[in-house]
């Protein structure tokens, strides 16, 4: 008998996104803004609280958009981990600024926020941390650092949807922030995202960068009777198709987190007694965060070889996948960062962590083969 492969990834759809779609056909309306937009903007302002809502072509287009909205040019430095997607450093070294890479924590593996200020030089501009798997940066830490030296915050929130800090939602705390609704993250459209305006104050040239440098949407909204190139900017929108999309998941977005959520904990649960044993290490959430069931990771012991242990788990029909390979130490991280000190936790526990299989639909015990197979290959 085959066994049945349980893959890392799989898109969930809640059945009513298709429906949607005909529904924007039908309104004549497929391009950016039309009413599954609103609906969409007006979705995240309520459930977030920030100030203004824009959907974007993706998390990465969101982070393009902060980064010319905050006039970040050449020199300037951004502080971020290295442990991170491209996108977060990519979107500043695009305008010249040096994404300056400082170590991870131990527990959550995000900025470590006790090593910011030492890496804080006269041409720092901004702070971007990132929440590793949906679990929030300590952010009290980081915005009073921010308030402190007068430096912007930007939450990169790709995979913080519906996760908080305190309370206080994702994306939705620092200056300006950022959602993913990538395939691969909780609430999908495909290719997705959004920007997260929270200083009232950077509303209006938002809305300008990300209608191509022109105040169409103030036109739209009848404030002036014509529009004009106001400033730089691109077309930043997505295509009412795919807010129409994205509007179908929003509506399921409690129970598709409820549901990710209890898949995370079952996982807690079985793994256990291996962490016990010294086998391997389970995520650590502090009590402020309200995590949001994004990734189940686990960290091999130091002495176990990674590539082989995927290998047996693949020859097992089972799909667990590391993540990522540190910024810092890449080529063009290389090229355009500076590494703060030594990184020395952001090297080693990138080496020893992998992701096991996370999806809506997940069976138990299809979990419990995950954590069976993985039991044997590291002893139990
Ligand atoms: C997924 C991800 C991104 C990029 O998101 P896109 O929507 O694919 O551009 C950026 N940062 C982090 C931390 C991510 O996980």
């Amino acid at each position: 008998m085959a066994t049945e492969f349980i893959p890392f990834n799989r898109p969930y759809a809640t059945g009513k996104e298709l429906g949607y779609i005909a529904e924007a056909h039908g309104h004549l309306h497929l391009s950016g803004d039309g009413r599954f937009s609103k609906r969409c903007h007006q979705w995240i302002e309520q459930r977030t609280g920030c100030a203004k809502a824009l959907l974007t072509h993706s998390c990465t287009s969101a982070l393009d958009m902060a980064a010319l909205l905050l006039d970040i040019t050449s020199g300037d430095e951004i502080i971020m981990p290295s442990y991170t997607f491209v996108s977060t450093a990519n979107a500043f070294v695009l305008r010249g600024a040096v994404p300056v890479f400082v170590d991870i924590r131990e527990d959550t593996l995000n900025l470590d926020e006790r090593l910011i200020e030492a890496a804080i030089t006269p041409r720092t501009r901004a702070i971007a941390p990132v929440h590793y798997a949906g679990v929030s940066c300590d952010m009290d830490a980081i915005v009073a650092i921010a308030k402190r030296h007068h430096l912007a915050v930007i939450e990169d929130a790709a995979q913080g949807v519906m996760a908080g800090y305190k309370g206080r939602a994702l994306g939705a705390i620092g200056d300006l922030g950022s959602f993913s609704f990538h395939e691969t993250k909780n609430i999908i459209s495909g290719e997705g995202g959004a920007l997260l305006v929270n200083d009232p104050a950077l509303v209006s040239r938002a809305e300008i960068i990300r209608e191509k440098g022109t105040d169409r949407d103030r036109f739209f909204r009848g404030e002036v009777d014509k529009y004009t190139w106001q400033d730089v900017g691109s077309s930043f929108l997505p295509s009412d198709i795919n807010a129409a999309f994205l509007w179908a998941q929003f509506e399921e977005a409690e129970r598709i987190t409820r549901e990710r959520v209890a898949i995370w904990q079952r996982y807690h649960i079985m793994l256990e007694s291996l962490e016990h044993r010294g086998r391997l290490r389970r995520p650590v959430v502090p009590a402020d965060c309200q995590h949001n069931g994004h990734i189940y990771y686990v960290i091999l012991p130091p002495d176990i070889d990674r590539q082989a242990v995927l290998r047996e788990l693949k020859s097992h029909a089972i799909q667990s996948v590391f993540h990522y390979v540190p910024l810092h130490s890449s080529p063009a991280g290389q090229r355009f960062g500076r590494a703060h000190g030594e990184l020395s936790l952001t090297t080693s526990l990138s080496e020893r962590l992998i992701r096991l299989p996370m999806w809506l639909g997940l069976a138990e015990a299809q979990q419990q083969r995950v954590c069976d197979v993985l039991g044997a290959i590291l002893g139990k």
